[in-house]
């Protein structure tokens, strides 16, 4: 469960792109707060995952064992394609991003629930290794700024989680461009752009189903 193992491609052409940190985003579908218990935040939640975390939704995902519920969190997700610091241009953000793509942000909720008590960071819950499967990308070219497009995943042919990339709290460029006063961008690096509402476990067997719009479909199972 390396980088190795990625399916690194745009529009099925192998990518060159190095291979980056993924920022990602808490809380940015209302719905998805209010499951959750959660406030809707007035600046965006954000953590990280690292590299040792990607793997490839296009083969099975593997589920740690041991600790506890692994919940499926379906998300848009979005590849950089050039430096990004402190940027407030919503224009330049849009040319600076390179593809899009759809991923999980697989989350330990057991762990995560005695973490939030604790006060304590949720890496453990969110960063751990092969936490973050996800899709090969369609170069951003083709994809319409303004189409609102769907997040979707079915299990076992039966869909759980369903939203719109225009329900986000913190829209896309908007998004970037506060992400971007935190952490600099740099080519390569991924935005996990939050999750709509629906989560809950996922178990051994299950045939996942995940949809970014009409431009991504991506078969799996969990393992
Ligand atoms: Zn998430």
């Amino acid at each position: 469960m390396t980088p190795e193992y990625l399916h690194r491609w745009i529009d099925g052409t192998p990518m060159d792109m190095p291979l980056g940190k993924a920022v990602c985003v808490g809380r940015n579908y209302a719905e998805h707060a209010r499951e959750m218990g959660s406030e809707i935040p007035s600046e965006p939640l954000l953590f990280i995952k690292p590299a040792s975390a990607f793997c490839s939704l296009h083969e099975a995902v593997v589920l740690p064992t041991g600790q506890g519920q692994v919940h499926h969190e379906v998300e848009m997700v979005v590849m950089i394609g050039e430096r990004l610091r402190a940027e407030t241009d919503l224009e330049r953000i849009r040319y600076a991003i390179k593809a899009y793509g759809i991923g999980l942000d697989l989350t330990l909720r057991d762990v995560q629930s005695v973490l939030k008590e604790k006060g304590q960071p949720w890496e453990r819950a969110k960063a751990f290794d092969g936490s973050a499967p996800m899709s090969g990308f369609i170069d951003a070219r083709g994809v319409s700024v303004r189409q609102n497009l769907e997040v979707s995943l079915e299990i076992n042919g039966e869909q759980r989680q369903h939203g719109h990339t225009g329900q986000m709290l913190f829209p896309t460029f908007d998004l970037i461009a506060r992400i971007s006063h935190v952490f600099t961008l740099e080519p390569g690096d991924l935005i996990f752009t939050g999750t709509p509402a629906g989560v809950g476990p996922l178990h051994a067997g299950d045939k996942l189903t995940a949809r970014l719009g009409n431009i991504l479909q991506v078969f799996s199972e969990v393992r």
